[in-house]
C-alpha cells in the first residue's frame, strides 16, 4: 500500500527542525513497519542476496543454515565471511541452535584453512554492532588465515583497573550471567544497538 501524500506531509511535518539523529529517532517511532518497508526503501541486504544466489560470491561452504563464501576485501588471501542463511543483524540475534551451528562449522572451516592455506594461524572474528566495526547490516563470523607477520592487526592498549573496580565489573557480569540459560533473546539495549544500525541508513522521503 502507497503512503499517500497526505501522510507524506504530515510525517514531513513532524519531523520538521530536528537535526537528522532526532529526525531518525521520530521517524522509528512514528512510522509504521510498512510505512518504514517503503519510505526507507527496500534496503536489500547484500548479504542475504548472496545467500539467494542474487549477488555473486565465491562460495566455500554451504549447508542448509548458513554460507561461507571469501570476503571480497580480505585481510588476507583466504579470508572467509560465514553467515546463516536468515537475516540476524546482530550476532547476539543468533538463535541459540543456530549460533552453536555456526561456531561449530566456523571451527572446522578453521582447520580446513589450515589444510588448504597452509596457515600458522587463523582468527575467528566477530564484529557485533557498529561500535564494535560491524560494517555490515548482517550479523558474519570473520575467519582469517594468518602468517608470521603478515600486517593483520587486532590491538588494543591495555588499560590499567583497579582491585575495586574490577571487583563491581565481576559483579555486575555475573549478576545477570547467573540467568544466562533463561536470558531474553533481544533486551532493550539490543533493540537500541540495532535501531541506530537501521536509522543510519539513508531515508528515502520523498
Ligand atoms: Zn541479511
Amino acid at each position: 500500500m502507497a503512503v499517500s501524500p497526505e501522510r507524506i506531509a504530515e510525517i514531513k511535518k513532524a519531523v520538521e527542525g530536528l537535526s537528522k539523529e532526532e529526525q531518525q529517532e521520530k521517524l522509528e517511532d512514528i512510522l509504521t513497519d510498512e510505512e518504514k518497508q517503503e519510505l526507507f526503501g527496500e534496503q536489500k541486504c547484500p548479504f542475504c542476496l548472496i545467500g539467494s544466489g542474487e549477488i555473486e560470491s565465491k562460495k566455500v561452504y554451504e549447508d542448509d543454515d548458513c554460507l561461507a563464501v571469501l570476503d571480497i576485501n580480505p585481510a588476507n588471501n583466504g579470508h572467509v565471511i560465514l553467515f546463516t542463511k536468515k537475516h540476524y543483524p546482530l550476532m547476539t540475534m543468533v538463535e541459540d541452535s543456530e549460533a552453536a551451528h555456526l561456531f561449530v562449522v566456523a571451527n572446522k572451516l578453521c582447520t580446513v584453512i589450515y589444510e588448504s592455506m597452509q596457515a600458522k594461524g587463523t582468527n575467528i572474528f566477530i564484529a557485533n554492532g557498529a561500535a564494535a566495526g560491524q560494517n555490515s547490516q548482517h550479523a558474519l563470523i570473520n575467519i582469517i588465515p594468518r602468517e608470521e607477520k603478515d600486517g593483520v592487526v587486532f590491538g588494543w592498549k591495555p588499560k590499567k583497573q583497579s582491585e575495586e573496580d574490577m571487583e563491581e565489573t565481576a559483579k555486575k557480569i555475573f549478576r545477570l550471567a547467573k540467568s544466562i540459560s533463561s536470558k531474553k533473546k533481544n533486551p532493550e539495549i539490543i533493540k537500541q544497538i540495532v535501531r541506530k544500525e537501521i536509522t543510519k541508513e539513508k531515508l528515502r522521503i520523498p
